[in-house]
């Protein structure tokens, strides 16, 4: 964990933001909504909507309701994955690949392994979440 503030922000500029409080370990998400929306799969950090400060200048932010308890944004002219959150949790998860800075972070958790695509595997060692055989809609 890292206490420090945090910054990042999406491909083309529009949307950038500010992390002032904590930031979770890295999780990797392999369920077929993160493969599909990431290209690959998602790797997020949770950190509390409270400490989150998102500037958008060019409302570029869109939120895809992808399911009926959460929803991702995004940035409308670049497309990056920003954040993935489930409504009224308080916390958002703020896709790693958009932080300016990872030198502190580790991923070393995964879920929905089990939906993971046939081309790559888990890394030797990581912790795999237990999860339900139900393919996630979230
Ligand atoms: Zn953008
Ligand atoms: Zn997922």
């Amino acid at each position: 964990m890292t206490v420090k503030p945090t910054t990042g922000g999406c491909l083309c500029g529009a949307v950038a933001y500010r992390i002032d409080g904590l930031l979770d370990p890295i999780i990797g998400c392999h369920c077929g909504q993160c493969r599909r929306t990431s290209g690959h799969y998602a790797a997020s950090a949770e950190v509390s909507e409270n400490d989150l400060t998102i500037a958008d200048r060019e409302n570029a932010l869109i939120w895809y309701r992808s399911s009926e308890k959460a929803e991702r944004g995004f940035c409308g002219h670049c497309g990056s994955n920003l954040f993935w959150r489930q409504t009224e949790s308080g916390r958002v998860s703020v896709g790693a690949g958009s932080l300016n800075d990872t030198h502190d972070l580790q991923m070393n958790r995964h879920i929905f392994a089990q939906f993971k695509g046939d081309y790559y595997d888990i890394p030797e060692g990581a912790e795999v979440f237990p999860t339900d055989d139900t393919e996630p809609s979230i």
